[in-house]
């Protein structure tokens, strides 16, 4: 039956006369919601993997909700995916900012609306991904933005156990230093520079400024030692960011009731090579592909 049938046109309008009555704007129904994936998970679990899994799975494109690599350059201090993670599989948000501004929660709703909005215009889904909660939280319940009435969310949480994941994000730092992030931050060192503005704020960055200041006037043990005090200290801080960004997680799913699916990758990080891999399908990317597909299709 068509709607046309059902809402029959009243002599005068019916509504007019109601004192006080709500302005429920015109008798159509609701367009459905578009679907949007939300990834959450401390730092080092595998979000950034996740959501390129999915997308490979899914008609969907990625939009970035970490706040450090939204700014453009510093990819290994920030850890950002490089072309040949990304699968063909679009990224917005990511490496765009210029490295100085200071870019808010504000401006961060503002952006990832448009590009979810542009997202689902093409009939894509999109998959926010990002450790950012602040900002996930600021684009999702923020009433100016609209999103909740907007757009449907399906919530997965990537989560590791924390004694698991600190030694595997203390390795990770090792690893990046093997890729380049001591030379990548001295390239942007400055003697008058500002920690709390911009890309600087990232993680590697301040924790280098000693050393970068000293080296010249140091000898090779001193420097060794400078250097590798800067490296513990690029460790102890990203644990504390995982575990901040872990509380505010369970902040939003018992306090403000998100309704997020968790995936234990626990195992995951306790195996190597192809078991690690298999671990991974079985125990992340199995269940989060029926979630999605219940989400986007059932
Ligand atoms: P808050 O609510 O305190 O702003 P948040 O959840 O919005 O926290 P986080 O993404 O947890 O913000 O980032 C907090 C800080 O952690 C950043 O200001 C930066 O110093 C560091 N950080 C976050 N992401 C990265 C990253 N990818 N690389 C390096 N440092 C990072």
């Amino acid at each position: 039956m068509s709607i046309s049938m059902v809402i029959c046109k009243p002599a005068k309008p019916f509504l007019e006369d109601v004192p006080g009555r709500l302005d429920l704007g015109p008798l159509i129904p609701p367009r459905e919601r578009e679907k949007v994936v939300v990834i959450l998970g401390a730092t080092g679990t595998g979000k950034s993997r996740l959501s390129i899994d999915i997308a490979s799975r899914f008609p969907a494109e990625i939009v970035n909700s970490d706040k450090m690599q939204v700014y453009q350059g510093l990819n290994v201090v920030t850890n950002k995916v490089t072309e040949e993670e990304k699968c063909g599989v679009p990224h917005h948000l990511l490496g765009n900012i210029c490295p100085d501004a200071d870019f808010t929660a504000g401006d961060f709703c503002g952006l990832a609306s448009v590009a979810v909005d542009s997202i689902s215009a093409r009939g894509q889904h999109p998959i926010i991904v990002g450790g950012s909660n602040s900002y996930v939280e600021a684009l999702v319940s923020d009433p100016s933005f609209h999103f909740r009435s907007r757009y449907e969310c399906c919530f997965l949480w990537v989560d590791v156990a924390m004694p698991v994941l600190h030694s595997f994000v203390s390795e990770r730092v090792d690893r990046m230093v093997g890729k380049g992030l001591v030379e990548e931050v001295g390239k942007v060192f400055d003697t008058n520079a500002d920690y709390s503005r911009g890309i600087k704020r990232a993680i590697g960055v301040p924790e280098l400024d000693l050393y970068f200041r000293t080296e010249k006037f140091l000898d090779e043990n001193n420097r060794k030692r400078l250097l590798e005090d800067a490296i513990a200290e690029i460790k102890y801080n990203t644990c504390k960011l995982a575990c901040r960004q872990l509380g505010k997680i369970h902040r939003l799913r018992n306090f403000k009731r998100w309704n997020v699916h968790r995936l234990d990758a626990t195992q995951v990080f306790q195996k190597q090579g192809a078991e690690a891999d298999e671990a991974w399908r079985q125990l992340v990317i199995e269940p989060s592909t029926s979630i999605v597909a219940e989400f986007l299709y059932g």
